[in-house]
């Protein structure tokens, strides 16, 4: 995308003032929301959405602080301004162009929602230039086996008897090509490492691309812009959503759940605590869960619990359950549950039809 894309896909002018251009920002982020257009579409076109509104804030020059390391962020590489025209001098000469390089930058999910550095480093191998990556020089000599002839006599045992014959060091042709001395026929220039050191901000998901400028490299060393495809691991405890939600399935124990006592649930950055609810399966636990695509938002986490009984009981645990049963059928306290008084007289009105089938028959 390049800042003119960036520009129509918030559809504001490129005329408009930054709070023109944040406005129609937040409006297009609040209408393409997963939470309001599930799937794949919408978390692509938020990207966009996203990346136009980066794009956008980070030509502005005020912004423009050199700060090693660079931030990696899903963009294109920015279009060099046109440079003011120096006062005096000569202008430096310019180093070779950076070198694309795309890695697939694999992240534990605690990494990626907090923001991490990664030190990359690899090496840029290219092309012979004298030879053009042939490993030969284009022009050719004389073969000096057959001085150019393209013949030459195959030693006969007395040297008499032997005829001339296709001469084997050029192969008839009486010309040998000059092996390039500059990559000693290999065809391929001395590698030049490169290394750059990047943040990855906070709430970056799998797929995601992110670019890092890293076009400033030092003597005897490859220059490089870098095109990062995250690629999250998977994580023990926790499963993202493809639309940025947090899951964890928590077993906990069946009384503790029906007593309605708290439990500790493991986030991305701790403990916290929460309440269960007696029947309650499912639990959201507020800006608990992954970095929203909003900056400086997170998402929930969403709990769901599996309450666990055990399978064969104490005597005691069996004698207090009896009386718990016996308590619970002789209470005035609590009227019985809508849901089982409605279930009795739906069964007695099953039973009356089914004895009345019966006696037809
Ligand atoms: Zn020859
Ligand atoms: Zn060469």
């Amino acid at each position: 995308m390049d800042i003119e894309d960036a520009y129509v896909e918030l559809g504001v002018q490129r005329t408009a003032s930054e709070q023109e251009v944040k406005a129609a920002w937040r409006k297009l982020v609040s209408q393409w929301h997963p939470d309001r257009h599930p799937g794949p579409m919408a978390v692509a076109r938020m990207q966009r959405i996203n990346l136009a509104y980066q794009l956008i804030r980070d030509q502005d020059p005020a912004e423009d602080a050199p700060a090693p390391p660079p931030q990696a962020s899903p963009r294109p590489p920015p279009q060099a301004e046109p440079p003011a025209a120096p006062p005096a001098g000569p202008p430096p000469p310019p180093g070779p162009p950076p070198r694309a390089v795309r890695r697939s930058v694999k992240l534990t999910l605690e990494e990626a929602a907090l923001g991490c550095t990664r030190l990359l480093s690899g090496f840029l191998s290219s092309t012979c230039e004298p030879c053009d990556g042939r490993g030969v020089l284009r022009h050719t000599h004389d073969c000096s086996n057959c001085n150019g002839t393209g013949t030459a006599r195959a030693p006969g045992w007395v040297g008499l008897f032997s005829l001339p014959g296709e001469c084997t060091a050029c192969n008839g042709s009486g010309k040998t090509r000059v092996p390039c001395a500059a990559c000693q026929g290999t065809g391929k220039a001395a590698s030049l490492p490169w290394r750059l050191t990047v943040r990855i901000p906070a709430g970056a998901r799998q797929g995601d691309v992110l670019h890092a400028d890293g076009s400033q490299a030092r003597a005897g060393h490859g220059a490089v812009t870098l095109d990062m495809t995250i690629d999250l691991l998977p994580h023990p405890l926790f499963k993202l959503d493809d639309d940025g939600l947090l899951h964890i399935k928590v077993p906990i124990d069946g009384f503790g759940w029906m007593a309605q006592r708290a439990v500790d649930i493991p986030t991305l950055d701790g403990l916290r605590t929460l309440r269960l609810v007696r029947e309650q399966l499912h639990y959201r636990l507020p800006a608990a869960g992954y970095p929203s695509r909003k900056p400086g938002l997170r998402g929930d986490l969403a709990v769901e619990v599996e309450p666990i009984f055990p399978a064969r009981l104490s005597s005691e645990q069996q004698r207090l359950l009896d009386q718990l049963m016996a308590a619970s059928a002789g209470s005035d306290e609590t009227a019985p549950d809508p849901r089982l008084a409605q279930w009795k007289k739906d069964l007695q009105a099953w039973q009356r039809k089914h004895q009345q089938q019966q006696r037809k028959r």
